[in-house]
């Protein structure tokens, strides 16, 4: 058996995980990421490709060293394929959006932490963790090449992804740290790379639409005019999907993909629901999708990823500092986590939720009835704001949707209520579980309005 001894071991070397190290190196400290895959197989991630928040990363990594990974910069809105409506939607998209060569930007944040001096040590699966008897984690235990290797940390960065095995591993009842995480809260998701012959007349926009079975939306992100990133997914909830055939029998009922060769093929689960209520506990930060860092409505997690990385280390850092890595020091982080994005992503849950107590084919004529601003506005910001209430009366199309409608505009003013009750999220862990049984009051309100069944 071999010891490592760091002052902070990251498992995971992608978005957050390289954030959280580069951070923490950068701070003058002794960061070790450990990885699974292999040093060439490193950053290849099963991905949609588009990256908002194109324009703003955290220094640690800054966005000049991945530029050459955005492969696309003129996406600029979505496109919203209905059939059920026989509608194309045309929907901005607000800030800064690239599409990306996924590896390639896997590869550039690896070589941004290297530069600002970490250590990646590959091919080093993570099976367990380690923990003192009062439950402070003080390590984690992995395998390389059949021998066992052993890393001992004041912080250890759980930056291992959806379901990670950390938390299986992990006994955290002594803290606040969220398990109440089952599998029907994340969505599995397929895509591939393929290669047109002629360039697609979309190469500006991202394009969705709703899978003809289960909740779940297809995409078609162009990474160049001809090199698409093809894929779709199913809230795990519902009855399976079979990802690979009913993703090869749209791509054929799609005259731009005759003759379309496929380049590439990945897939992976990712967390569709609300963030982590807490991601810390004594020696052990969560950051990224194995906290839930993603967004709800769009399965987009590599923003949250990058801050969360950060917020977890500045978080760290202070709390080695002051000699004390405790669920209270460490606490700060989730209040970043909460104000930047968190609040916002319990708010877009709320819309989940009711799509999975609706009729599909009844919301995609809704979908097509409203006002095109205002669903980005709501799609982006987990709320909107109140005139587009008048907006959707006025709007003749919607006729037929009314009782749809009223549902929608309830579910609203309950997101616009959980978003504000996490806009109060406590400042200390001792008050967590008094702030919990108002969102969960909050959230039966959701249940009662909706329909749908509790998710949490
Ligand atoms: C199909 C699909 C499409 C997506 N599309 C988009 C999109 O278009 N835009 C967007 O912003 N987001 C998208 N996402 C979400 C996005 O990819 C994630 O939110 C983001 O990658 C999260 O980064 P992370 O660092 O938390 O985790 P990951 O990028 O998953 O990194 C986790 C790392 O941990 C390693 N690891 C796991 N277990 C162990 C272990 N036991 N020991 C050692 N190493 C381990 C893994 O090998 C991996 O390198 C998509 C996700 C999927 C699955």
């Amino acid at each position: 058996m071999a010891t490592h001894e760091h002052d902070v071991v990251v498992v995971g070397a992608g978005t957050a995980g390289c954030y959280a190290a580069a951070t923490a190196s950068d701070a003058g400290y002794d960061v070790v990421v450990v990885e699974r895959k292999d040093e060439e197989e490193a950053g290849h991630i099963a991905c949609g490709d588009a990256l908002k928040g194109a324009d703003a990363f955290p220094e640690a990594i800054p966005k000049s060293q991945l530029a050459s990974s955005f492969t696309n910069t003129d996406v600029d809105h979505g496109r919203f394929e209905i059939p059920q409506e026989d509608t194309v939607l045309e929907i901005p998209v607000p800030g800064e959006l690239a599409v990306i060569d996924r590896w390639e930007y896997g590869r550039s944040i690896i070589e941004g932490a290297e530069r600002a001096g970490v250590e990646f040590h590959y091919d080093t699966v993570v099976k367990d963790v380690t923990q003192r008897e009062d439950g402070r984690v003080t390590g984690v235990r992995g395998k390389r090449d059949g021998s066992v290797q052993r890393y001992n940390a004041d912080v250890v960065v759980d930056a291992a992804g959806s379901l990670s095995i950390l938390q299986d591993k992990a006994d955290l009842d002594q803290s606040t740290f969220d398990t109440n995480v089952t599998y029907s809260q994340f969505c599995s998701a397929y895509r591939e790379i393929v290669e047109v012959e002629e360039p697609v007349e979309w190469s500006d926009a991202l394009v969705f639409k709703p899978t003809e079975r289960a909740a779940g939306y297809l995409w078609y992100f162009p990474r160049t005019e001809t090199e698409i990133n093809a894929g779709l997914g199913f809230q795990m909830n519902e009855e399976p999907m079979h990802l690979v055939d009913d993703l090869k029998r749209d791509l054929r009922n799609r005259p731009e993909f005759a003759g379309a060769t496929v380049e590439d093929k990945l897939g992976a689960a990712l967390p569709t629901r609300r963030p982590y209520d807490s991601a810390v506990a004594p020696g052990f930060v969560a950051v990224g999708d194995a906290a839930g860092h993603v967004n709800p409505t769009t399965g987009g997690g590599i923003a949250g990823a990058a801050y969360a990385g950060k917020y977890a280390a500045e978080a760290a850092i202070d709390a080695i500092e002051d000699g004390d890595v405790g669920e209270d020091a460490l606490w700060e982080y989730n209040e970043r986590v909460m104000d930047h994005f968190g609040a916002r992503y319990a708010g877009l849950d709320v819309y989940n939720v009711f799509s999975t107590a609706v009729d599909v084919d009844d919301l995609m004529g809704l979908l097509g009835a409203l006002p095109s601003d205002k669903l980005a506005e709501a799609l982006y910001s987990g709320s909107a704001n109140v005139g587009w209430w008048l907006k959707v009366q006025t709007a003749i199309k919607s006729i037929g949707h009314w009782d749809l409608i009223y549902d929608l505009y309830k579910t609203k003013r309950h997101a616009d209520d959980l978003i504000d009750h996490y806009r109060d999220y406590p400042s200390s862990p001792d008050r967590l579980s008094g702030w919990q049984a108002r969102r969960d009051a909050i959230m039966d309100d959701i249940y009662a309005t909706t329909g749908a069944e509790p998710k949490y």
